[in-house]
């Protein structure tokens, strides 16, 4: 079924309030989720509501949370997210990291123990909205890792993220956003709860073989996801969990304790102000002449447009904002229970999307 965008929100809002999220918090979530949709990105969507009420239920997610900001040390700012929602943390933090900019022109921001973020690409654009160059690595801990190394059928990271985006004219252009696993957990799940098959080399089952059968992964979590790009994407997860763990947080999976329905984020930032360099409207249009050049490669057969990072989201947002965005019956069926599990009336719920 496909669901405006706009019902959605209003669906996964009224939620977040049974959840015991006031305002702005169930607007910044509710908004980053379906913004997640949106994109394309249904892994890191409303599909990730069920979770958080088991870890809101079991206290390990806790709404209107006000994080710890430390004092910043030159251009190093640390906050401690306190295990707040992640998606409102995060944008708290970055507000609080980008007051060195002034000074320095770059902010190096260390945020810890966050709830989920769900899509890191949505702190690059933040960054570019205020005119800003960035990057972000993230850990997940909490769980037990999910993904195995370059040449290993045990798993030692999860699915680490990384983005980065230039800005131009308050847009990320382009906006690299990934999983450094080949595909991020939460498309396995979703996969699963659409009854397909998991994408060819995404995964290796108990013994270490390659499986396309998502149920182990997404139910309990047995076999592991592989790092995308070989010896290479394995070699960036790992940095991506020192970056975010060793060095930006206390917290890398190796020292990090499983807790029930875990999912801590840790995310080291770089924002850096273009004009430390040069004059910002000078990077831009370099930018945008060099993305220029990438877009007319000639394509190979098969494929019709070389297209930037960021393109495949511009272009889903587009067609969902219009048409709608498609959820699948066992995903809208886990909302809806969701919301039940917080007290709210399932014909209430339903009577907002369907
Ligand atoms: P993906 O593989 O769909 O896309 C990765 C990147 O490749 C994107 O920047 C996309 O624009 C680009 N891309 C895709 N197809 C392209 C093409 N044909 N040509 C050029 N560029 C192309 O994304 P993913 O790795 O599955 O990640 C999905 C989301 O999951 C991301 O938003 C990520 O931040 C999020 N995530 C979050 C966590 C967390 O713990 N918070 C963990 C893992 C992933």
């Amino acid at each position: 079924m496909n669901i405006d965008a706009g019902n959605l929100e209003r669906l996964t809002h009224a939620i977040l309030c049974g959840f015991g999220c006031a305002e702005p918090e169930a607007s910044i979530v509710a908004e980053h989720l379906v913004m997640a949709n949106l994109c394309g990105h249904d892994s890191h969507g409303v599909s990730v509501m069920p979770m958080y009420g088991r870890q809101v239920a079991d206290g390990n997610l806790i709404p209107n949370q006000t994080p710890d900001f430390g004092v910043a040390c030159g251009a190093i700012t640390q906050v401690d997210a306190r295990r707040g929602f992640g998606h409102r943390m995060a944008l708290l933090a970055l507000d609080h990291a980008m007051q060195t900019l002034d000074t320095h022109k770059v902010a190096i921001l260390g945020l810890k123990n966050s709830g989920h973020i769900s899509r890191t690409g949505h702190y690059a654009e933040y960054c570019a909205q205020h005119g800003y160059v960035s990057l972000h690595f993230v850990n997940v801990v909490g769980h037990k890792p999910l993904t195995a190394p370059h040449g290993s059928r045990e798993a030692a990271f999860s699915t680490n993220p990384i983005a980065m985006a230039m800005p131009v004219a308050t847009q990320a252009k382009p906006l690299l956003d990934m999983a450094t696993s080949t595909v991020a957990f939460n498309k396995i799940r979703v996969a699963h709860n659409k009854g397909e098959q998991a994408p060819p080399g995404s995964l290796l089952d108990v013994n270490g073989k390659p499986t396309r059968d998502p149920q182990p992964m997404a139910e309990r979590r047995e076999g592991t996801l592989t790092a995308f790009g070989e010896h290479k994407g394995s070699g960036l997860a790992i940095f991506a969990e020192l970056l975010a763990g060793a060095l930006a947080s206390d917290a890398t999976v190796a020292s990090s304790p499983a807790i029930p329905n875990g999912a801590i984020n840790c995310m080291l930032s770089v924002i850096i102000d273009p004009s430390g360099f040069d004059d910002p409207e000078a990077v831009a249009a370099r930018t945008l002449e060099y993305c220029q050049s990438v877009s007319d490669c000639a394509p190979i057969d098969g494929v019709d447009k070389v297209l930037l990072p960021g393109e495949p989201e511009a272009i889903s947002h587009a067609d969902r904002s219009k048409n709608g965005i498609p959820v699948d019956d066992e995903t809208l069926r886990q909302l809806l229970q969701t919301g039940v599990d917080f007290g709210l009336d399932y014909a209430t719920l339903r009577a907002m999307v369907v």
